[in-house]
């Protein structure tokens, strides 16, 4: 960049602009970047950029009218790309220095452009003198300045392709912004292709095709956010929170992602292609070491059973499931049936899903959650019908989960009829997201109640032994109160991703605090036991379905702590199964009361890291 590219300096208006052709120059070398590992798997190939794809934005004249809306409209998507650019620009200190070097003076040029530029000036005029939208406007304009920077004398015509590019560049993070409504089609992305974002949110990723996408990178997310979950369930090797990548990627790189080792290279040489293919043949042969587990029971070394659910995200998991040997379902998050669409389904759409589910699970149970809106879990069908400002500054403190839920029951009320529709099929139970006080699961219970009279009066026979009904616990307060909420919950199923999120304060999807969030933290981990106790004292069944529960590492700690229930992604099944077959109920023991002696972090990382099965647990601490 310093030689080729944009010194800060020329970011001045008229001067700036770089995608219409690749930035090559010191970005044609292979730079390695580290993000965080999501899910597991090599992908070796060409990167598709989502902003590559053209903005749905067809040409609009307005009335006079509404040019203060469409102003305001500008106004609105230039705050928001500045916000977007400042946060890829905060992120660069973490690569290394000749990467910084490159990216940082792009990064200062496409701030400018969103200062008071000839860019922003000129679309706000248009959009009063020759009445157009907002989108129009920015578009037209970015034309007229590429244009007039590729008619400039000057005998770098790379240097003055690349400037008419990044103005493009920013007229189409514009439109982006501007026409943020509409879902994402990924239908157009090449088969084996690499997909790199800034962001993907969960109904996003709800939609990419495992079958045709390679591999999946993004600058944003965390390690347990919703995006890294659905990732994980559909198998995608993945990294996100890999700083500066949108910036240093060019048309038509190639890259090398290592889902596991959280590492991507763009574009790499003949060492690195040759170690990615090592690394996926050492993949896929433990793949098939594991899968021969599938049929052995989870059973420690002195005979306990440790239950092993999935958690499903949605319903095309189902195959996957299946093949881990998963002792039903421990976590069915009911929000796919609200994603990516316009109206919400009715009690129809819930119980043909569920009855799928259940009847794809051959009896082993499926506990089905009730819908968690809120927080990231961003569903247009839902945002149409709930009055934006009840979610409130901070969403994931706002209307989530059975907050929304009891606020708006008829929502309650369909999924809870179609639950109890799919219990005459088999096996089910009801779970309550984001529980605080035992007052939500009362109220909830009613509700219940009221929908089983209704469905019965409708002339459904249902069992005599109703589904039972349970609390999330994935709030500190609500651990707190475990024993108060186990008298009114029929179980619990611990969240630990929220649990580590509202105890320590770290946005589970945020990469830029992503190194705080710590479920080995020593305050999760106490909440967690008075939980697992309160339930334990009633005989009541507990779980753990946070993302804690698929690291094997983690098993010895939460069976010393009383668990003999976990769900998680699938694929973790085999190795955590691998791990309890090891395990020897008395060394779990020994080594939680260990742990929970610590209060430092780092020691209890280093225990766990130190535990070896088979050998009183002891050995190294
Ligand atoms: C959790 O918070 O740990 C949990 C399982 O729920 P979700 O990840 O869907 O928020
Ligand atoms: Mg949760």
């Amino acid at each position: 960049m310093k030689t080729e590219g944009a010194p800060p300096g020329r970011a001045a208006e008229g001067k700036t602009e770089g995608r219409a052709e690749p930035r090559r120059g010191r970005r044609g070398r292979e730079l390695a970047i580290k993000g965080i590992a999501i899910s597991p798997g090599v992908a070796i190939g060409p990167l598709y950029d989502t902003a590559e794809t053209p903005a749905a934005a067809p040409r609009r004249a307005i009335a006079a009218t509404r040019v203060e809306a469409e102003r305001t409209r500008l106004t609105a998507a230039v705050a928001a790309s500045r916000k977007q650019v400042a946060k890829l620009k905060s992120r660069l200190a973490i690569l290394p220095e000749e990467a910084q070097e490159e990216l940082e003076p792009l990064l200062d040029a496409y701030a400018m452009m969103l200062g008071e530029s000839r860019l922003i000036r000129n679309a706000r005029k248009r959009i009063e003198a020759e009445l157009l939208s907002a989108e129009t406007a920015v578009d037209d304009e970015a034309e007229a300045i590429a244009a007039a920077i590729l008619a400039a004398r000057d005998d770098d015509k790379a240097g003055l392709r690349r400037r008419a590019g990044e103005v493009r560049e920013i007229a189409r993070r514009l439109t982006r912004n501007l026409t943020q409504s509409g879902f994402r089609s990924f239908k157009d992305v090449p088969e084996g292709s690499i997909l790199v974002a800034e962001e993907l949110t969960p109904a996003d990723a709800a939609l990419l095709d495992p079958s045709r996408i390679a591999g999946v990178a993004t600058e944003e997310g965390g390690a347990d956010g919703h995006t890294a979950i659905m990732l994980r369930a559909l198998g995608i090797p993945s990294v996100l929170g890999l700083a500066g990548l949108t910036s240093a990627i060019a048309r038509g790189d190639q890259a090398v992602l290592d889902g596991g080792a959280g590492t991507i290279v763009l574009r790499p040489g003949s060492d690195a292609i040759a170690a990615g293919r090592d690394a996926s043949a050492v993949y896929a042969k433990e793949r098939t070491r594991l899968g021969k587990l599938r049929r052995l029971p989870s059973v420690t070394t002195d005979g306990e059973e440790m239950e092993l659910q999935a958690n499903l995200e949605i319903p095309a998991e189902l195959p996957l499931i299946a093949q881990a040997g998963a002792q039903g379902i421990g976590l069915l998050r009911t929000e796919f049936l609200f994603m990516n669409r316009e109206g919400l389904p009715d009690e129809d759409a819930h119980f043909e899903a569920y009855r799928q589910i259940v009847e794809g699970t051959d009896g082993a149970g499926v506990t089905i959650r009730v819908l968690d809106w809120g927080g990231e879990k961003d569903m247009e069908a839902l945002a149409d019908g709930v009055d934006p400002t009840h979610t409130g500054p901070n969403p994931a403190l706002g209307l989530r989960g059975i907050r929304m839920l009891l606020r708006r029951p008829e929502l309650l009320e369909v999924q809870f009829a179609a639950i109890l529709r799919v219990s005459t099929l088999g096996k089910v139970r009801v779970l309550l997201p984001m529980v605080t006080i035992p007052e939500e699961v009362r109220q909830a219970r009613e509700i219940w109640e009221r929908v089983v009279r209704r469905v019965r009066r409708r002339g459904v026979t249902l069992p005599d032994k109703l589904p039972p009904l349970g609390a999330m616990i994935e709030t500190p307060g609500a651990a707190l109160a475990a024993d108060a909420i186990a008298l009114e919950a029929d179980f619990f199923a611990i969240g630990t991703n929220d649990l580590a999120m509202y105890t320590l304060a770290v946005d589970r999807a945020e990469a830029e605090v992503a190194h705080l969030y710590d479920p080995l933290h020593p305050a999760v981990l106490r909440l967690i036991q008075f939980a697992v106790e309160a339930a334990l004292r009633l005989r009541m069944p507990v779980s753990v379905c946070g993302e804690m529960a698929g690291n094997p590492r983690l098993v010895p700690l939460l069976m010393g702590l009383g668990l003999r229930s976990l769900s998680m992604n699938a694929s973790a099944i085999p190795r955590v199964k691998q791990m309890v077959r090891a395990l020897n109920v008395d060394d779990c023991a020994r080594f939680a009361r260990r742990v929970m002696e610590q209060s430092d972090p780092k020691r209890i990382q280093e225990l766990v890291m130190a535990f070896v099965p088979g050998e009183g647990g002891a050995r190294g601490l």
